[in-house]
């Protein structure tokens, strides 16, 4: 009997050391595409400058006016405190279509 649940623990310990990885590898397919896509979104996000669907280059640090009113010399997809709203989008200076804010974009 003893000798019986022995053998059934080796064979789960066995099991687990055949096909552990399979479970880590299925994490890590999911796990590192995301984190590439969010790095390259931050990277993009992060650049001094972006573009407008037309191609139009648009700033993404410098003075701003926020929906709350305020102006300020800052990073363009969010105000700095006190309310600290991010933007979705900001109009292209140029022809005034919307730009996405790269962090919100899936
Ligand atoms: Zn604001
Ligand atoms: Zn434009």
């Amino acid at each position: 009997m003893k000798r019986a649940k022995v053998f059934a623990w080796a064979v789960v310990l066995a099991a687990a050391a055949a096909f552990g990885w399979v479970a880590g590898l299925i994490v890590l397919a999911v796990a590192i595409p995301k984190a590439i896509a969010y790095l390259l979104r931050l990277r993009r996000a992060l650049a001094p400058t972006t573009t407008c669907p037309r191609g139009h280059v648009v700033e993404q640090y410098g003075t701003f006016r926020c929906a709350c009113g305020r102006v300020s010399d800052s990073w363009i997809w969010r105000c700095p405190s006190p309310c600290r709203r991010v933007s979705g989008y900001v109009r292209c200076p140029t022809c005034g279509i919307a730009v996405d804010n790269p962090m919100l974009v899936r």
